[in-house]
């Protein structure tokens, strides 16, 4: 055999060879087909939509402690006090309980009294002393930072360093109170003959009187308030009731006594 009938020959064996050793696109998918690992592909789709929902966790998952501190985080109670010994008045935060004053360092106690029944003994405290309905303190001395009056305290003399609140079943005389701020309380009808002088006052139930503020008055929604009032500023809410002769005046000033 000549060599040139010989060389296609061998070129075609060639072909042959480099055939079976190159393998084209189509191939190579059938191949994974058979393989199986063509059903790896929709393994992994599945895969693939599930990892989302396993994702959403937080820092605050990897730390369930953390996440009940931030949840339980609260600000601390801020409490504006009167010192019952010297008038200073200051701000203690945190839980109200006997501290001294930074100005006449006496020492102040500051618990809830509840007074139910008969009650005969003198208290002091920053905090507030609660006369129930029916209940009578006979001729003792109460001094504290609010009172709330819905028994007999008309024997006793009281100094009230912030707010004292009037409820229904209230038995008082107002000369022998002293009180910054005065409330009335819900469903409470109270007509005083007596001149009102006080700071702020808050109606929540009826009041008539004549009242003279440095400060302001608030008549909340189905109280109302009856009489002549002179203050700095008034509020209404809706549906409160006013029948007043009214004198609304600025702040006073405190201007240094002329020498
Ligand atoms: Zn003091």
């Amino acid at each position: 055999m000549p060599d040139a009938a010989k060389r296609p020959l061998a070129d075609m064996a060639k072909r042959n060879i480099h055939k079976t050793q190159v393998i084209d696109g189509f191939s190579s998918l059938q191949a994974v087909k058979r393989s199986g690992k063509g059903t790896q592909e929709a393994k992994f789709r599945e895969s693939s939509s599930r990892l989302p929902d396993r994702k959403p966790e937080t820092p605050s998952d990897k730390n369930p402690l953390a996440a009940k501190r931030i949840g339980s985080t609260a600000m601390p109670a801020k409490h504006h006090l009167t010192c019952y010994e010297c008038g200073f008045e200051f701000v203690l935060t945190g839980r109200l309980e006997d501290t001294y004053c930074a100005k006449c360092r006496k020492t102040l106690k500051a618990g809830h009294h509840t007074i139910s029944g008969e009650w005969t003994v003198d208290l002091k405290t920053l905090g507030t002393i609660d006369v129930r309905p029916s209940a009578r303190a006979d001729g003792v001395a109460l001094v504290c930072g609010n009172l709330v009056i819905a028994g007999d305290v008309s024997t006793c003399d009281i100094t009230v360093c912030r707010t004292a609140t009037f409820c229904e079943g209230a038995i008082f005389d107002l000369d022998r109170i002293q009180f910054c701020d005065v409330e009335i309380g819900e469903n409470y009808s109270l007509s005083l003959d007596h001149d009102l002088a006080c700071r702020h006052l808050n109606v929540k139930g009826h009041l008539q009187a004549n009242a003279t503020l440095s400060g302001r008055m608030s008549v909340a929604c189905g109280a109302a308030f009856k009489g002549t009032l002179s203050a700095i500023g008034l509020t209404m809410e809706d549906g409160a009731s006013l029948c007043a002769d009214l004198n609304l005046h600025t702040p006073k000033q405190n201007h240094p006594a002329p020498s």
